[in-house]
C-alpha cells in the first residue's frame, strides 16, 4: 500500500484484460481513492459489478463512458484502438480541468490522430501502451501482476505537460512496469517488428495448417508439440483487437512485411540450393536473440516456456 493514493478518482473505460489488470493492480496497491469502471455491453458491466462486490477491484460501475469520465483525475481508455476516437468525442465535454487522459492501445499514431482533436486544451493527453498481455480477453482475464517487469511506452504529443507525463509514468512504475518515452511513429515501427508481424505470421501459419490437404485436422492437433502449438497461443488472440491493429498500423506493418518477405526468400533459396551454411548461420544468429531476451529478463530461461513435463513412468491422461 502506498501512503497517499496517487489519484483521487480513476476512470477505466473498457474492462477486459488490460482494464481489469489495471484495476486489480491499482486497487491492491492503493493507487486511487476511487476506481470507476464501465464497458460497452450490459453483460460486461454486470460482471464487473459482481467482481467489484466480490473482490473489491472497482468501487463503482457506471452505464456510460461520459459518466465514468465525469470528475475523474485520470481516465484510461482500455478499449480497441478503432473505438478510441468516438469515445474521446463522447467524454470530451465531461472532462475535469487538469485531468490526465490516457489509453492503452497497441498502436499509437492512429490513436493520437483519432483522439487529440476532441480533447480540450485544459486536459493532459498522455497516450500509453503497456507491452504486456496474454491471449485471453474479457473482465475475468485480468490479473494484478500482468505489468511487472514489462515495458510501458508513453507517447506524449509535443508540448504535453511534463508533470502530467511523469505522474502517469509513476502510476505505471508502481504497477511494476518500466517506462520509456518515444514518439507515436517510432513506437508503431518498433511494435510492428516485435509484436504485429509475429502475430500476423502466427495467424497465417495456423490458418495454413488448417487448410492443408494431405494432412488431416486431427494430425495437426495431435502432432502440434512440434512447434505449431506455440503459434496457436498467439493466433488465439482477440480478433477485434488485432483487426484494429492491422487497420491502424498499416504502413509500418507493410514495411516490415516487405523486409520479412525478402528474408523468407533468402531462406527459401538456401533450402532450394541445399546451402546448409546459410541456414546454419541464420539459425545461430536467431538463437543468440533468444538468449539476449532471457538475459535482459524479458523471459524465463526455462526450456519449452516452462511447461511441466510428465514424469517418466506416469501414464498420459
Ligand atoms: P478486451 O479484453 O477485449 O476488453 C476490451 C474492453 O473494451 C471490453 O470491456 C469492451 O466491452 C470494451 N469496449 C469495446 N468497445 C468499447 C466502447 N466503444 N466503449 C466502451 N467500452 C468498449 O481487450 P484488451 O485485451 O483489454 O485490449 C484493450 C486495449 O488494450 C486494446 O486497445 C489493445 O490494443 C490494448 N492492448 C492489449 C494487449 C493484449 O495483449 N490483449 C496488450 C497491450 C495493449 P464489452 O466487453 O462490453 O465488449
Amino acid at each position: 500500500m502506498t501512503s497517499e493514493p496517487m489519484f483521487r478518482k480513476v476512470a477505466l473505460i473498457g474492462f477486459g484484460l488490460i482494464g481489469g489488470s489495471i484495476a486489480r493492480g491499482a486497487k491492491s496497491l492503493g493507487l486511487a481513492s476511487e476506481i470507476v469502471a464501465t464497458a460497452r455491453s450490459p453483460q460486461t458491466r454486470e460482471r464487473v459489478r459482481e467482481l467489484g462486490q466480490e473482490f473489491g477491484i472497482v468501487d463503482q460501475v457506471v452505464e456510460t463512458n461520459a459518466e465514468a469520465a465525469e470528475g475523474a483525475d485520470l481516465i484510461i481508455l482500455c478499449i480497441p484502438v478503432g473505438a478510441c476516437g468516438d469515445v474521446a468525442k463522447e467524454i470530451a465535454p465531461h472532462l475535469k480541468h487538469g485531468a490526465i487522459v490516457s489509453d492503452v492501445g497497441s498502436v499509437k499514431a492512429a490513436v493520437v490522430k483519432a483522439m487529440a482533436p476532441y480533447l480540450p486544451e485544459d486536459i493532459h493527453f498522455v497516450p500509453a501502451h503497456p507491452v504486456a498481455g496474454t491471449e485471453n480477453s474479457g473482465p475475468d482475464s485480468g490479473f494484478a501482476e500482468l505489468f511487472i517487469n514489462r515495458w510501458c511506452i508513453l507517447t506524449p504529443p509535443e508540448g504535453t505537460n511534463a508533470e502530467a507525463t511523469e505522474k502517469l509514468a509513476a502510476f505505471w512504475r508502481t504497477l511494476g512496469a518500466n517506462v520509456e518515452i518515444m514518439t507515436p511513429e517510432h513506437h508503431d515501427l518498433v511494435l510492428a517488428v516485435t509484436s504485429h508481424l509475429p502475430h500476423l505470421i502466427a495467424y497465417t501459419i495456423v490458418g495454413t495448417a488448417e487448410e492443408l490437404e494431405g494432412v488431416t485436422q486431427s494430425e495437426v492437433l495431435k502432432f502440434s508439440a512440434g512447434g505449431f502449438r506455440d503459434f496457436t497461443r498467439i493466433a488465439a488472440s482477440d480478433p477485434t483487437m488485432w483487426r484494429d491493429v492491422f487497420l491502424t498500423n498499416k504502413d509500418a506493418v507493410l514495411e516490415m512485411l516487405g523486409e520479412f518477405q525478402e528474408d523468407l526468400s533468402k531462406l527459401t533459396r538456401a533450402i532450394r540450393r541445399g546451402d546448409g551454411d546459410a541456414l546454419f548461420d541464420h539459425f545461430t544468429r536467431t538463437r543468440a536473440i533468444r538468449r539476449g531476451i532471457v538475459q535482459i529478463g524479458q523471459d524465463e530461461a526455462a526450456p519449452d516456456f516452462g511447461r511441466r513435463h510428465k514424469q517418466l513412468g506416469t501414464k498420459a491422461e
